[in-house]
């Protein structure tokens, strides 16, 4: 994988957020990078004409202002959570790892990473909500790292610590950190926040190395999750997507088999599950674009505005790997997209 310091060989930035602390920490940072002072991020990310998968052979990096809305209300794409109110954020746009099976392909214009340096905007806008929830007898949901991968950038920009500290002063709130990163030890001097669910995306190794070869390899995920277990962080493991490759069934049962071998799974708060599914439009944009990945050339249905798996092989395959999963963990524990 590569470094990504050695991406930004430009770095574009906002004139209005010359003076935020996360700006001065970048240009620090990257200080042999060209810096480039531009009016609107939307300037360089929406351009016409760029080409995502080659800029992401060669990410460059934006740092701008967020400005409303702050906060959006969850995707019908993700787990249902045991309360309504359930949100994103999105404190950065774009990951730097490229997943063959990534939404962020059709939903960008650009393979460029931009980061939102107002972070107390979005933070007062979670204050908000949790000052008006939609049932306030739930805790209110927040998930930081949907479009993008925040821990991954912890070597760069302290972004999940960040949001760690902040969840950790507040009450009747949960904040969801998903990641395929490595990188727990750069948030392991923390105090373990009880209301912060660290999300781990795990995959059989024959998909990691089909589908998600620029993610750290299997191993070094199961070890990041190891480390947080140690540590006494709430953990969650999201098994989604499940795609059915050739012997889906042995390939994700002998997966878990081994995982749960190795995983103190008592201490797991859950698991995920579900199948490769998509926004339409998002999914027709990225085969337009040319994609060369096979999954994008699969019998799917749609439904509504969803491309998915069609729903008898689904309900199928999750009710095949639910009952698999149900060896090591109770079912309560195993939430399924259907
Ligand atoms: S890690 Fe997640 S956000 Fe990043 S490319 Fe892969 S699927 Fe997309």
């Amino acid at each position: 994988m590569k470094s990504l310091q050695n991406n930004f060989s430009h770095i574009y930035i906002e004139k209005n957020v010359a003076r935020y602390p996360l700006t001065d920490l970048v240009m620090k940072k990257f200080s042999e990078r060209k810096i480039i002072w531009i009016d609107h991020y939307k300037d360089i990310f929406n351009r016409v004409g760029q080409d995502f998968q080659s800029q992401k052979t060669s990410m460059n990096l934006i740092l701008a202002k967020k400005t409303p809305p702050f906060l959006y209300p969850a995707s019908d794409m993700v787990q249902e959570f045991d309360t309504p109110n359930v949100f994103y954020n999105t404190p950065v746009l774009n990951c730097i790892y490229n997943c063959e099976y990534c939404f962020l392909q059709g939903m960008y214009p650009s393979g460029n990473l931009v980061v939102f340096v107002n972070e107390d905007d979005l933070k007062n806008a979670i204050d908000m909500k949790l000052n008006d929830p939609i049932d306030p007898l739930k805790p209110t949901v927040v998930s930081v790292s949907y479009n993008t991968d925040l821990l991954a950038m912890e070597n760069i920009m302290p972004l999940t610590r960040s949001w760690v500290e902040y969840a950790g002063t507040k009450k009747d709130l949960i904040i969801e950190i998903r990641t395929k990163s490595a990188l727990f030890p750069a948030i392991k001097d923390l105090d373990v926040i009880k209301n912060v669910i660290l999300s781990w995306t795990l995959s059989p190794q024959i998909i990691c190395d089909r589908y998600e070869y620029t993610a750290p390899p299997l191993k070094s995920r199961i070890r990041a999750v190891k480390q947080a277990l140690d540590h006494g962080w709430p953990v969650r493991l999201c098994f989604d997507p499940v795609l059915l490759v050739d012997n889906w069934y042995e390939v994700y049962t002998e997966f878990f088999n081994q995982l749960f071998l190795e995983i103190q799974k008592d201490q797991l708060i859950d698991v995920t599950l579900g199948v490769f599914r998509m926004n339409k439009d998002y999914y027709n944009r990225i085969r337009k674009r040319d994609t060369k990945s096979d999954l994008y050339y699969r019998d799917y249905s749609v439904e509504g505005n969803t491309v998915a798996v069609n729903k008898k092989e689904r309900v199928d395959a999750l009710h095949k790997l639910r009952s698999h999963l149900n060896n090591f963990l109770p079912i309560k524990k195993i939430l399924v997209w259907k």
